[in-house]
């Protein structure tokens, strides 16, 4: 199913490697505020180590201009990495210039050494390939496991992949086996719960789902672009005119392969998208033409969980509702723990918002794999070839 070589499959002992992980993490005031995307590389820093490489570390953090910007500089996630890992982690304040090579030349076996945010050099964004072959000259082995990046062809995730002998790390892998492995084999019945803002962002996974999934439930702001689709008024809730055709043909694609297609039956409305704004439980044909749909009602809460229940894959990506304000969580709340309480299935949660809402309810750990690509995960699933996976060595 991956077709790509992995780190276990090269003798990295005594070899500089070059690992290009994805510690995009949250800062705030100099530290990380969530350390997610460090654990998730752990497996594959660890490996390397264990195997006796030089690793060097490379990741983008946040987005600087093309140049140092203390805000953006990654020296506070080494601390994290060396608490996490249990070993000393070296810092140098360089990408690829003179006092990054020399960082490497006083390297032993086993040790990490970690490089300054790629994105000070805007060669990294351009994918430019003086930069990628400088980057490139201070390793042997190329080892990508920044899967929260492979979407982007950039001179750390693709560049240097042609100038040396690039692998798959084991983070990297797993994201890619899960999300496809759901899709091509999932054990059945297959029930996958999409919401966020639009339809647009999620059409081409929808469109994929609908190839694969037993049930698909709808949510969030992008259900009412299908209920406009279906002849429904919406009132003033979020509607993508120029989707509503696509979203046409999505409904007779679902009729097409006897996809069992839930969408919500009643709502919170509200005329503002405050903390204090007030609301009111409507059945969706009965929207005000002032107000707008903000989360799913109780009577879809029902039915939706009752679907998840019966699951054994659940995929779940986007909010039910604006779940970011205490009015209109309960549906998001509703619809994670639903997946969260179904033991016998195998869940998977991607997107950004989905995965912070996971952790603002605390269900994390009761998940079976939280993909930690956002955009790069959306990608895969809609089918679109990653240009950092597409890089690396065919196995
Ligand atoms: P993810 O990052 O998990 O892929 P999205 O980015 O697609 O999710 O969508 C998340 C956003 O969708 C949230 O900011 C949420 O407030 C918004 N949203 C959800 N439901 C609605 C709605 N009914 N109207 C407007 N916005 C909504
Ligand atoms: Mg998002």
């Amino acid at each position: 199913m991956f077709k790509k070589k992995t780190v276990k499959g090269v003798d990295v002992r005594g070899r500089r490697v070059l690992v290009r992980v994805d510690f995009n993490v949250p800062l705030s005031e100099g530290s990380v505020t969530d350390d997610t995307r460090v654990r998730a590389a752990l497996p594959t820093i660890r490996y390397l180590v264990d195997h006796g490489a030089r690793v060097i570390i490379a990741s983008h953090l946040g987005r600087p201009s093309g140049e140092p910007d203390p805000r953006f500089s990654l020296r506070p996630v080494r601390r994290v990495l060396q608490r996490l890992i249990g070993r000393n982690v070296v810092f140098v304040d360089d990408i690829a210039g003179s006092d990054a090579r020399e960082a490497v030349e006083r390297m032993v076996d086993g040790e990490i050494l970690m490089l300054e945010n790629v994105r000070f050099d805007p060669g990294e964004k351009a994918n430019d390939p003086g930069f990628a072959a400088k980057l490139a000259s201070l390793a042997d082995i190329y080892v990508d496991d920044a899967f929260g990046a492979a979407h982007r062809a950039h001179a750390s995730t693709v560049g240097v992949a042609d100038h040396l002998p690039a692998y798959a790390g084991l983070l990297l892998a797993r994201e890619v086996e899960t999300l496809s492995g759901m899709l091509l084999d999932p054990e059945r019945p297959f029930v996958a719960i999409l919401g966020g803002s639009k339809v647009s962002d999620k059409f081409g996974v929808i469109d994929r789902l609908l190839e694969s999934v037993d049930t698909l439930i709808i949510g969030g702001g992008m259900c009412f672009t299908l209920l406009v689709a279906k002849g429904v008024d919406v009132g003033k809730s979020l509607v993508e005119d120029e989707w509503v055709e696509p979203a046409k043909e999505m409904l007779a694609k679902a009729a097409d392969n006897d996809v069992d297609l839930l969408l919500p039956v009643d709502f919170i409305v509200a005329e503002e998208i405050t903390e204090d704004a007030d609301t009111s439980i409507v059945g969706r044909e009965e929207i005000p033409a002032d107000m707008m749909g903000l989360d799913i009602g109780p009577t879809t809460v029902e039915l939706f969980k009752g679907a998840i229940s019966s699951a054994r894959t659940v995929f779940w990506n986007g909010p039910m509702g604006v779940f970011e304000l205490t009015p209109f969580e309960t549906g998001t709340r509703a619809v994670a723990s639903a997946v969260a309480r179904n033991s016998r299935a195998v869940s998977v949660v991607g997107g950004g918002d989905s995965v912070g809402a996971l952790k603002k309810f605390g269900l994390e750990e009761r998940i079976t794999f939280v993909s930690t690509g956002g955009g790069a995960s959306m990608k895969l699933l809609e089918g679109s070839v990653l240009p950092g996976i597409e890089a690396l060595l065919d196995a």
